[in-house]
């Protein structure tokens, strides 16, 4: 191989390099605009003396609601405002 067919070859394979290095440049910069990083949650105190009780009523779809206690003993669910005793 003369010189001149080894600087041809090593030319070419820098273009490649080149080449390739941009397309992933390219892929990478998609990929991080498209997934960007989901946002924190906001963070709530509970309320004083909450409880995470089944709520069983059709309103609240019998799943379990925060209650929030009552004077007299029983928790009121904070969806849909109706009580049972404890
Ligand atoms: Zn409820």
């Amino acid at each position: 191989m003369s010189r001149a067919e080894t600087l041809l070859l090593v030319v070419f394979w820098i273009a490649v390099a080149v080449a390739v290095a941009v397309r992933l440049a390219a892929a990478i910069r998609r990929h991080q605009l498209a997934d960007p990083a989901p946002q924190y949650a906001r963070f709530t105190p509970p309320l004083p003396g909450a409880r995470w009780l089944a709520c069983d009523t059709t309103i609240c779809g019998h799943m379990t609601t925060v209650h929030t206690p009552q004077p007299d003993g029983a928790y009121r669910c904070f969806n849909c405002g109706t009580t049972k005793g404890d």
